[in-house]
């Protein structure tokens, strides 16, 4: 009744608008003027007027549409009119030693010292004719931070790696159930390399000679070997997972890879399938549905929530009900809590959330073995004896760590003072201890910046006895400290304390630090500088560090250059050649860490670990989240892939196709 009465009113207004209307225009006025239906009540004028601007804006509207639908429909022709061009290269100019490559090195290999695409133009050719040789080994993090800061023209560039794209690691966890799709995490190396006119081989570093500057690679798909010569060599060759020397690893799952995430994602869905099928057991639907996580550090816990948020938003639609019932999450710590190295606060907060959303958290436990079908571990019980315990499953993920690259490891049983298990030790300007000055790096996981002081003892005490009576005073001890903030700049918050250092290590009270005095307080302050940690972060800044370093370096030879130019009329190749050993030291400060903050994703939900200040929360944190990660893509072409994939999961769920 009530909206008869209102439709009927309604019905009036129109009516009685369209009579003002043709009123108006019967006077000739083309803009409808209040006053001039001065008969009309207010009311009814003031609806009109609306009708008329909402007409107006919403015809304004239509055609901005359709010439904008217009103007992109022609763009895009246009641009396919150019892109499918019958553009053809012919008489490509080569370098004929390219195509016979001359043998030599230790092995006897052929040696690529031109490579097919060297001469293709003139930029290319000046660039392989003049600049030194740099060769980039591995794809990721680390080696994007070089590719990136480079300039273009300055180095005859080589990337080398096993992979032909680069990857946005701190999202496979994502990929692994389809919430992003795999090809939004990667960017082909060889369209970043384009920039700096350099080249890209496909293939596995596998052994380097560091006396001829050359490094052997086994190329991917004829497994053929060759040498690549070097003026200098970046190694950013990531890490592997490390065992712990647990059995049965073969069964378990990685997540470092695309090819990892690839194949998590398979049989996740397999699992699900297979249980569904009429034919599966309730109890081998229980063991397909639980899905065992080993390690509670980021990775794990990110796939564990990531597996959570797959079976809320995807599987609880579309697969029988008890698909959604039977699943168990597991995720296992050897210590007493899950994101360990962030703050409690963060700490607590994810195990909170896990506890809601069910998932079983194991910690103080270790795995003793991993079977395809189970997952034994061990534990304390409340009487403090070990147990066993035993769970059933299809998946495993195993991610406890990390181990060092092969060809990490390679690296460091060529060189005498490489110690370290589980990376090249690198000194403050990431130059590899032990290879001849200045000629090798290595960045990322694959490196860790020495932390032993004592190891410098003698060139401390050298520097900083000044009046020569092998004791170290006050004034003495203050030099070294400026020595060793410089040399170690991981060690300048541990030596802040100075006076309080040096009273405290003074035992016999003469004001003077006598030598094995000085032992103890430098292995002690070594012990306390902790190794930067293996992450994305660490490797781009590295990365980043190392691209500023070569890009001043190639100033400093230029301006060199040009004055042995000056000086005599034709420099030496050797002269030119010596150029890029100009020591570190002259040319950069070493290596500082800025560390901008951990995150992690927990479920629709995420941590920020600030340093002194911690960030976690539900819907605000996951876009914040989402936000840094998608500002941290390495092209604009990833960017706008990541958003569609995000808005794809939010509208349409994730695709459920096993493929
Ligand atoms: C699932 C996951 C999530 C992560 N999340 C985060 C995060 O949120 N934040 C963060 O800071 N860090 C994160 N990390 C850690 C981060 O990815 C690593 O610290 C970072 O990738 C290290 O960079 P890198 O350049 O040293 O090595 P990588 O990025 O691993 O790159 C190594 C490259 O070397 C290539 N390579 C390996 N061996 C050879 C060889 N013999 N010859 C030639 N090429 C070779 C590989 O193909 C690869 O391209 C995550 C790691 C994983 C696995």
């Amino acid at each position: 009744m009530t909206a008869h009465l209102i439709s009927a009113r309604l019905r009036n207004q129109l009516v009685h608008s369209r009579r003002s209307l043709a009123t108006e225009s019967s006077r000739g006025s083309a803009d409808p003027d209040p006053n001039l239906t001065s008969s009309t009540p207010p009311r009814r004028r003031t609806l009109f007027r609306r009708l008329f601007i909402v007409s107006k804006y919403t015809l304004y509207l239509s055609l901005t549409s359709v010439i904008g639908l217009v103007v992109l429909t022609s763009f895009l022709f246009i641009h396919d009119l150019f892109t499918y061009t019958s553009r053809h290269v012919d008489r490509v100019p080569m370098n004929p030693l390219a195509l016979h490559l001359e043998r030599g090195g230790p092995k006897n290999l052929p040696i690529a010292r031109v490579l097919v695409d060297d001469d293709e133009d003139e930029d290319m050719h000046r660039i392989a004719r003049d600049k030194p040789r740099l060769v980039v080994v591995g794809g990721g993090w680390g080696a994007m931070g070089v590719l990136q800061t480079l300039h273009l023209g300055d180095y005859h560039v080589t990337v080398v790696s096993n992979e032909t794209f680069t990857t946005f690691t701190p999202l496979l966890p994502s990929a692994a159930v389809g919430t992003v799709q795999i090809r939004s995490l990667i960017e082909p190396i060889r369209k970043i390399v384009a920039r700096l006119r350099g080249h890209f081989v496909n293939g596995k570093a596998v052994d380097v000679d560091f006396g001829q500057r050359l490094i052997e690679i086994e190329c991917v798909g004829n497994g053929e070997r060759v040498y690549i010569p070097y003026d200098k060599l970046i190694i950013a060759v990531g890490s592997t997972s490390s065992t712990h020397g647990v059995p049965g690893l073969e069964h378990c799952f990685q997540l470092k890879t695309i090819a990892d995430a690839q194949a998590i994602r398979r049989r996740v869905m397999d699992n699900f399938e297979i249980a569904s099928l009429p034919t599966t057991s309730p109890s081998e639907r229980k063991r397909l549905l639980s899905f065992v996580v080993c390690g509670g550090g980021p990775t794990g816990v990110e796939t564990a929530a990531e597996i959570f948020d797959f079976c809320q938003e995807d599987i609880m639609n579309y697969f029988p009900k008890i698909c959604r019932e039977e699943v168990s999450i597991h995720v296992i710590q050897s210590r007493g809590h899950i994101l360990n190295t962030y703050s409690e606060a963060i700490s607590q907060y994810a195990e909170d959330k896990f506890k809601r959303d069910g998932v079983d958290l194991i910690t103080n436990a270790r795995v003793a073995a991993v079977t395809p079908e189970h997952v034994i571990y061990t534990s304390k019980n409340e009487d403090g004896k070990m147990e066993q315990h035993t769970i059933p499953t299809n998946f495993t993920l195993w991610s406890t760590g990390i181990a060092m690259n092969p060809f990490a490891k390679r690296v460091t049983q060529l060189l005498p003072n490489q110690f370290h298990k589980k990376a090249i030790e690198v000194d403050a300007h990431l130059r590899v201890k032990g290879t001849p000055q200045g000629t090798v790096y290595a960045v990322g996981d694959a490196a860790t910046i020495e932390t032993s002081l004592v190891s410098h003892f003698l060139e401390f005490v050298e520097e900083a006895d000044q009046n020569k009576d092998g004791k170290i005073d006050f004034d003495e001890w203050e030099v070294m400290v400026n020595r060793i903030k410089q040399k170690i700049p991981m060690a300048e918050d541990h030596v802040s304390k100075a006076r309080e250092i040096f009273t405290m290590y003074d035992v016999n009270g003469d004001n003077a630090l006598e030598l094995n005095e000085l032992v103890k307080l430098l292995e002690d302050l070594g012990n306390k500088i902790t190794s930067l940690p293996a992450t994305a972060q660490v490797a781009s800044q590295q990365g980043k560090y190392i691209g500023k370093k070569l890009n001043k370096l190639a100033r400093r030879m230029e301006r060199q250059g040009q004055e042995q130019k000056m000086e005599t009329a034709q420099p030496s190749a050797e002269s030119a050649r010596n150029l890029i050993l100009i020591p570190d030291e002259a040319i950069s400060a070493p290596f500082r860490y800025f560390h901008l903050g951990s995150l992690a994703y927990i479920g629709n939900a995420a941590v920020f670990d600030l340093g002194k200040y911690s960030f976690m929360g539900g819907l605000a944190a996951m876009y914040a989240w989402r936000s840094v990660y998608w500002n941290e893509q390495v092209s604009v072409r990833t960017r706008a892939l990541l958003m569609i994939d995000w808005i794809v999961r939010g509208v349409w769920g994730r695709d459920l196709s096993r493929l």
